[in-house]
């Protein structure tokens, strides 16, 4: 079996979230938007998919023929060569590339075998619990708008939609006021008000906060007894998170935006940097290298907190022996509903029962149950 063909479809749906001048997705206006399916197909005509961003000109220049004649069963082999060749060419090659082959491939192996991704990774269960993952907080009244909305939205999703934990994203540039330790650390306290001293608690605040804004909203959340808090700093520095480790109590969880795949994962643990490792698919380059991080982690005695929902880190975090606590689901706002499956699928790839545990496909590869009918109709 080699592999024949690797194409890109571009195709239209109607999106409700808009994002800032700093990327980051709020509830808006519904208006037409894009979504790239890339597909592999070997000689003897098995397929596997994987649905996200990647742009023609990589795929048509670099994937295809790199790809175009290999055994899809040696994608590790392929992984490497297209790591190999990030080498000075990273802007044109960048890891979600990567991510979007190998997920490809682990998509096209499990449809040949006819067995789901988790089950070839070796499997140790078939649900993970969610957390209620907010998108970034807002000015809209009633959205994420202030501490009192955080602790009534929370209320919502761990009372009456079930979730075990919830995570807050804060106010972040260009928001006027933000950041602020302060303010961050005032919806902190809400949610905990609001939902008691038992539930799980986590705070992904602004990226760019100096060490003694960190640490200052580290002491306030180890008062609120949160699980973890993430990237509250640059993570190119990697000595900042090792001062703030040696200082607070409060668990850090990372890196997560680092590039370096496995191999930054390897320092931080080695620096002290972190208190439980942090990486995704589409952090590190696919199901290939996030499988490695979770065995590192595994011999570390550490967790690793899987960054990041869809497929992909579903099925790897169906397969972690030290199990990660949690899937990241969302982003989600009071104003969208995230339940709702999208256009392009017959079924979500995350679906959550009423105890807050999220279900992998037991169908073959990634098992995303794609509305070809759909993407037919919409192709650009
Ligand atoms: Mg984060």
């Amino acid at each position: 079996m080699k592999i024949a063909d690797v194409s890109l479809q571009h195709f239209r749906y109607r999106s409700r979230t808009v994002r800032d001048e700093h990327g980051h997705g709020h509830p808006g206006e519904e208006h037409d938007a894009t979504q790239a399916l890339l597909t592999v197909t070997t000689d003897d005509g098995a397929r596997g998919h994987y649905l996200g961003g990647v742009e023609r000109g990589v795929v048509e220049h670099v994937v295809k023929p790199m790809l175009v004649g290999e055994d899809p069963f040696y994608h590790q082999r392929i992984w490497r060569a297209l790591s190999e060749r990030q080498r000075l060419n990273l802007a044109a090659l960048p890891d979600r590339v990567l991510t979007a082959v190998d997920l490809a491939l682990w998509d096209l192996v499990g449809n040949v075998v006819g067995q789901p991704v988790h089950r070839l990774l070796g499997a140790t269960r078939d649900t993970v619990p969610a957390y209620a993952s907010t998108m970034v907080a807002d000015d809209l009244p009633g959205g994420l708008d202030c501490p009192e909305s955080f602790a009534s939205y929370a209320t919502w999703c761990v009372r009456e939609r079930g979730y075990p934990a919830f995570k807050l994203h804060t106010w972040q540039p260009p928001l006027p006021g933000a950041p602020s330790v302060k303010r961050d650390l005032a919806a902190c306290a809400a949610v905990r008000e609001a939902l008691g001293p038992d539930v799980p608690l986590m705070l992904d605040p602004y990226h760019y906060y100096s060490r003694l804004d960190a640490l200052e909203l580290a002491r306030g959340l180890e008062g609120l007894h949160f699980l973890w808090m993430e990237e509250p700093m640059d993570e190119h520095s990697m000595s900042s998170y090792v001062w703030l480790c040696e200082q607070t109590s409060l668990p850090i969880c990372g890196p997560e935006t680092a590039e370096g795949k496995m191999y930054a994962r390897a320092e931080w643990i080695k620096a002290g940097a972190c208190d439980m490792l942090r990486g995704g698919v589409g952090d590190v380059g696919g199901i290939t290298p996030l499988i490695k991080i979770a065995h590192l982690a595994e011999s570390f005695g550490m967790h690793m907190e899987v960054h990041g929902g869809g497929v992909g880190n579903l099925h790897v975090l169906c397969a972690m022996a030290t199990p990660g606590l949690y899937y990241e689901r969302g982003l989600l706002h009071p104003f969208i509903d995230y339940d709702a499956t999208p256009a392009w699928l017959n079924s979500p790839v995350d679906p959550m029962d009423a105890e807050g545990n999220v279900h992998v496909s037991t169908g073959p590869g990634l098992g995303m149950d794609l509305n070809m009918d759909y993407i037919r109709e919409n192709i650009i």
